[in-house]
């Protein structure tokens, strides 16, 4: 037998009681009497009679021989054939018209026709239970109820006024027999004979009715058993599962369903026909004693794997149980593929890897607090943050709060408390104080991720990273500012100071220095004084320029208006007239029309100091020209002289602060294309030098915007 869980074993070996029970009786009745009597309980109409062959036997006439019962019972093979056989073996002995097996359903509760003969010639009869419900016929079924036969010889003679007689009436000719059928006590079914030409006789003495009923009653019950056994073995077979069932006693097969066989290519017989060693290498040794002792009646193996005639290995789970059953052991394997659970494992470790590299790579820790159970999941990084190996870390969300440093902790509390569903998100920085006392900056970002019923935030997930360093950083950048702020400071004192405590008293030595040489006649001091006077114009020009610079390199933006530039040129090179006129220079103006820009007032020291340069670097008689071009969109002011020019090796550097080329034979501070530089830089603009593109000498440009 197998040990199969709902295979009903007993119901065998019942059946296989009851067969020789009957045979036994059988044998010793026809051997002694050869004859059977049945005693009678039943009136004349209607009588009924125990089913039950055994408690009514008490003599026999029977006129079925040895051979017969035997050849009857053959057909207990429980198949449809053998059970016809039998129907119509009653067909024959009640000489009725129709003889039907009815089964009662359990659900839906109804009854059905499953067995059917008919007399040869006689029609099929309507089915007169077709279908039904029980309750449709109380009166035959409380007597099947109560196990009894019901024998009626003239239907249209029965008084009882129960619908189901009344309906009989309708469609039973005459006579009927109802006769239960039993599995063990309970009610399954019964036999419905209609219109016997032998009721009476079969009334009186209806011992070979009850016992062909009863063969009957055997064969469908063994029928329902083999159906029940093939049902399981169906569903077993097309389980997904692979089930094996092995004798732990020899280490033997005794039963593979056809899954196992199908996967591994081994057929059933080659299963059962193979040595414990060569299944051990196919399936693994679960059945091995050592399991059984330490795993009790049943084992999971989550990891276990079954290796296919081809060699190629499956993972599979495998359910052992062990179960003991008639003096045997028997070990019952119910395994699984758990190929595709494993790849969708190794795919979800990919991403976590995937995942956890990004984290790494960011420098990022990850954490994940479910804030009802204040239980905390996190990544390595997170715990190192803190001072922490992963294993030792606490983890809850408590023992974190209570790291922060105690200027944030509660500010930290609160934002937390502040998440809502409208406003899942958060971003903090705060300090901690870690395992080893080293106070670190994070910076923690984070979501809710998960509500409760009443919205309340029921779970975090977020990101935190060390910016220690970042911190730092800015705490010097703010000194460093700091720093700036007061060297800045320092600047515009020193600005002002130019501005008004040197310029002062050096415009006071000129005033002076101008009366003096007014009223000197001696003609050394007369030299003496033009000296003072010329080192005092030098001194007021540094202060000035000086001033002019500091000035606008802590400016940060100008006031722009739109101006023509044509005009600003004019006026400049008006103003300067006498300085071109003592060099006996001139200056052409080669444009012409509107050249309109968005710019501020200062952009006309610019071209002064392109002009003065342009003076002071060239020879007397020589000429100035000034252009203005239409340059990518831009006005192009370039004013080219006839001078020294400038080696290319220096054009980078003339713009620089105090970077002047020579000082040879020149008055000045250095300072001049420095203001240029960031007049122009204030205008967004640009500003360069190039050799004169018409000959001799530099030609110095300013690129402005048009307006
Ligand atoms: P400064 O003229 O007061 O020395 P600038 O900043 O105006 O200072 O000029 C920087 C230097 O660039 C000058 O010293 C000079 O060597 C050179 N430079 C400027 N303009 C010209 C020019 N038109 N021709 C030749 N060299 C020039």
């Amino acid at each position: 037998m197998l040990p199969y869980s709902g295979i009903n074993v007993n119901a065998t070996l019942k059946i296989q009681l009851i067969l020789i029970f009957c045979v036994c009786i059988f044998v010793i009745y026809i051997s002694v009497n050869h004859s059977f009597n049945i005693s009678k309980i039943a009136d004349s109409t209607i009588s009924e009679s125990p089913a039950s062959l055994a408690p009514g036997i008490s003599s026999c006439s029977s006129r079925y021989e040895l051979p017969e019962i035997t050849s009857l019972l053959s057909p207990l093979s429980g198949t449809d054939e053998g059970i016809f056989d039998i129907l119509r073996l009653i067909g024959e002995l009640t000489d009725c018209t129709r003889c039907s097996v009815y089964e009662v359903q359990v659900t839906p509760k109804v009854v059905k026709r499953k067995f059917f003969w008919a007399k040869s010639g006689a029609d099929g009869g309507k089915d007169v239970f077709h279908n039904s419900n029980m309750k449709m016929f109380p009166w035959i079924f409380s007597n099947i109820k109560n196990k009894k036969s019901i024998y009626v010889h003239d239907i249209e003679s029965v008084k009882e006024e129960t619908p189901d007689i009344k309906l009989l009436q309708t469609q039973v000719n005459n006579s009927f027999v109802v006769m239960p059928l039993l599995d063990k006590s309970d009610v399954f079914g019964f036999i419905f004979i209609e219109d016997s030409q032998k009721i009476v006789s079969l009334e009186k003495e209806p011992y070979d009715l009850i016992f062909l009923s009863e063969i009957l009653r055997l064969a469908i019950v063994q029928k329902k058993f083999l159906d029940e056994i093939s049902l399981f073995k169906n569903l077993i077979n097309r389980s997904n599962d692979y089930i094996i069932v092995i004798d732990r006693n020899t280490s033997k097969v005794i039963d593979v369903n056809e899954t196992l066989c199908a996967h591994t290519g081994y057929s059933k017989s080659e299963f059962i026909s193979m040595e414990s060693e060569s299944l051990m290498d196919i399936v693994g040794n679960f059945w091995s004693g050592a399991f059984f002792e330490t795993c009790g009646s049943s084992y999971l193996d989550v990891d276990s794997s079954f290796k296919a005639k081809d060699g190629t290995k499956t993972p599979v789970e495998i359910n052992v149980t062990f179960i003991a059953h008639d003096e045997s052991e028997y070990v019952l394997a119910v395994a699984r593929n758990i190929v595709e659970r494993k790849e969708r494992e190794m795919l979800l470790q990919k991403i976590r890897d995937r995942v956890e590299l990004a984290l790494n790579g960011a420098d990022l820790g990850m954490w994940d607090w479910d804030v009802a159970t204040d239980e905390l999941v996190f990544n390595a990084r997170w715990a190192e943050m803190l001072g922490y190996h992963a294993a030792n870390l606490p983890p809850n969300f408590k023992a974190i709060v209570k790291m922060i440093h105690e200027q944030e902790r509660d500010e930290v509390i609160s934002v937390f408390r502040s998440i809502k569903q409208q406003s899942p998100f958060f971003e903090e920085e705060f300090r901690i104080n870690t395992r080893n006392n080293e106070s670190k900056w994070l910076l923690v970002r984070g979501k809710a991720t998960e509500f409760d019923g009443e919205g309340k935030v029921s779970r975090l997930t977020g990101t935190a990273m060390d910016i220690t360093e970042r911190k730092l950083s800015e705490d010097h950048l703010k000194q460093y500012a700091d720093k700036l702020q007061r060297s800045n400071e320092m600047k515009e004192l020193f600005t002002d100071i130019l501005r008004h405590d040197l310029l002062n008293p050096a415009g006071a030595i000129k005033g002076y220095t101008e009366l003096l040489l007014e009223i000197e006649n001696n003609e050394r001091k007369k030299t003496m004084l033009e000296r003072i006077q010329k080192s005092d114009d030098k001194l007021i020009d540094m202060i000035d320029t000086a001033a002019k610079f500091a000035k606008l390199e802590s400016q940060e933006e100008l006031e722009f208006s739109v101006m023509d530039l044509g005009d600003l040129l004019c006026n400049v090179t008006e103003s300067l007239r006498p300085m071109f006129e003592s060099k006996k220079m001139e200056v052409i103006m080669r444009f012409s029309g509107a050249h309109n820009s968005s710019v501020n007032h200062i952009v006309e020291e610019v071209f002064a100091n392109f002009l003065t340069n342009a003076v002071k670097y060239s020879s007397e008689n020589t000429s100035i020209f000034i252009d203005i071009f239409d340059d990518s969109g831009m006005w192009k002011v370039a004013v080219s002289d006839q001078g020294e020019g400038i080696a290319d090796a220096d054009k980078p550097y003339v713009f620089d602060r105090f970077k002047r080329v020579t000082k040879k034979g020149v008055k000045g501070t250095g300072l001049g294309l420095a203001i240029v530089k960031r007049i122009a830089e204030l205008h967004k603009g640009d500003v360069g030098v190039e050799n004169n593109p018409d000959g001799k000498g530099s030609r110095f440009w300013i690129m402005l915007k048009k307006a």
